[in-house]
């Protein structure tokens, strides 16, 4: 089956049919030459060339047609998640990069079960791996002004199933008192890193009372009812 039309100018230039169809007045994308004509020739050129699959670095071998690895790309399961430590560059499976965390940096892995609160310490990296499904989590923690903002992420492959997870974080705050925050989980592949984060995060102030020593965070992650989540 061909994919979408390619078009083709008179100084014969080809543009796809999406960047024809968003010049004014269909002109060439490269010329500005109007009254592009639809080549058969060349979109059978190429709607008959195979590609390797995005994912191929990390061991798929998939080598199909363009429409056909457009489709296998969503569902690929080579599709890997990245290594949230800086400049790492490391990209695996969601396991793969559990064992790389704990191995390679010394990260705590912390096992939990959706629903149940469990604690971990603040300036401690660690990710929280779900006992039942396996998938990843994250504190990402960064300076703002006199605190640490926290802020949750899930570690998975962008072409996982749509799932949306919130999240709480208490911290104790001396006495009576303490700081909470519930939002939702950012998910991501980190392809492109942490970047700026999460807007929303949780401001732990430096001197926080009976907080000053070894801060706690007691943290609870549950998956969102499916009718909550965004489509
Ligand atoms: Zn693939
Ligand atoms: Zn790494």
């Amino acid at each position: 089956m061909l994919s979408s039309p390619v078009y083709e100018c008179s100084s014969g230039h080809v543009t796809c049919a999406r960047c024809y169809g968003e010049s004014a007045d269909n002109a060439c994308s490269y010329c500005d030459v109007t009254g592009c004509t639809r080549s058969r020739a060349v979109e059978e050129f190429l709607y008959g060339i195979s590609f390797s699959c995005r994912n191929q670095q990390y061991g798929c071998n998939a080598f199909l047609l363009h429409d056909q690895m457009r489709a296998h790309e969503q569902s690929c399961h080579h599709d890997p998640c990245f290594c949230p430590v800086p400049r790492c560059g490391f990209a695996g499976q969601t396991y793969e990069l559990e064992s790389h965390l704990a191995t390679l940096h010394r990260w705590d892995v912390v096992k939990f079960r959706y629903g149940e609160s469990f604690e971990v310490p603040v300036h401690k990296p660690a990710v929280f791996c779900c006992e039942d499904y396996g998938e990843l989590f994250h504190i990402v923690s960064s300076r703002e002004g006199y605190g640490t903002a926290l802020s949750m992420i899930c570690i998975r492959p962008d072409n996982a199933c749509k799932e949306e997870f919130m999240y709480e974080l208490k911290i104790p705050a001396g006495g009576r008192h303490r700081l909470q925050m519930q939002s939702t989980v950012w998910n991501t592949s980190l392809r492109y890193g942490i970047g700026e984060g999460s807007d929303v995060f949780l401001l732990v102030p430096d001197k926080l009372p009976g907080n000053e020593s070894g801060s706690v965070v007691e943290v609870c992650i549950n998956k969102a009812a499916a009718s909550e989540a965004s489509y």
